[in-house]
């Protein structure tokens, strides 16, 4: 595994991101896997708890487009892997060897469409507990019984940012075999509930652009990113690529 550092940030690149953590779950090993993006980049360098475990996950892909755009201008010749589909892709392992999944996050009901909709496309997979996102301390304390009890190999958090990655390093220990992965509002995709951008926006770089037109609140957010841009226009001022 290689690793690169886009503003301080781990990176890690793999061939087969998929592959690896199949490995690493059939070796009895767990995993946290960080969905590294512009926003989650500029909000690290504001938190520094999100930073640590950013720097403690043992799998950081490269999510959004502003990461590897910024590899390749330091000279990597990187892919985007975005979070969604790597999530799926492990899904659709664990669905096959009939792994547990647990899935946590998003408004009521979404996590169970999602389950539905998963039932449906793959009969053996096995879902061994959901919830959404929106809990008192009594829930959580029922979420993390139930965590310890169902043993799951695969559990997907869906929180937002950083909480999600906060609540992973928090109660990992629950499940420490298990690969753990903080999937955003991706439940919120496979439940129908929100669309994905075109292909044709995410080639050109501009999945941010429909991000902003589906969900316009986010604007204040979203202004991380240019300043993104001009963090790592200075980095590579100082730091020339190689
Ligand atoms: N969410 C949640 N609990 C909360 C706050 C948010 O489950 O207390 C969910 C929300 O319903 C959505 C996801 O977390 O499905 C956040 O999605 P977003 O696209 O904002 O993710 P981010 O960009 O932060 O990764």
């Amino acid at each position: 595994m290689r690793q690169f550092h886009v503003l301080g940030m781990p990176v890690h690149i793999q061939e087969n991101y998929v592959d690896w953590l199949a490995n690493r779950l059939q070796g009895g090993q767990g995993a946290h896997v960080v969905t590294l993006n512009a926003e989650m980049t500029m909000q690290a360098r504001q938190n520094q708890e999100l930073a640590n475990v950013i720097h403690k996950a043992d799998l950081v892909v490269p999510d959004g487009s502003g990461i590897v755009l910024y590899l390749r201008s330091q000279g990597e010749a990187i892919n985007r892997c975005p979070g969604i589909e790597l999530s799926e892709r492990v899904v659709q392992v664990a669905a096959e060897q009939q792994w547990q999944i647990f899935l946590l996050g998003g408004a009521p009901g979404v996590v169970d469409t999602v389950a539905t909709k998963w039932q449906q496309q793959w009969l053996d997979i096995a879902i061994a507990g959901m919830h959404h996102g929106y809990f008192d301390e009594t829930d959580e304390q029922r979420i993390c019984e139930q965590l310890q009890s169902s043993n799951p190999k695969l559990i997907l958090v869906g929180l937002g940012v950083p909480r999600q990655e906060l609540w992973i390093q928090k109660y990992r220990y629950l499940c420490p075999n298990a690969v753990w992965i903080g999937v955003g509002g991706s439940f919120d995709i496979w439940s129908g509930k929100k669309n994905r951008a075109p292909k044709w926006l995410a080639d050109n770089n501009l999945e941010w652009l429909y991000r902003l037109y589906q969900e316009p609140w986010r604007w204040r957010r979203m202004l991380s990113l240019p300043h993104f841009v001009w963090c790592v226009t200075k980095d590579s001022i100082v730091k020339p690529r190689r």
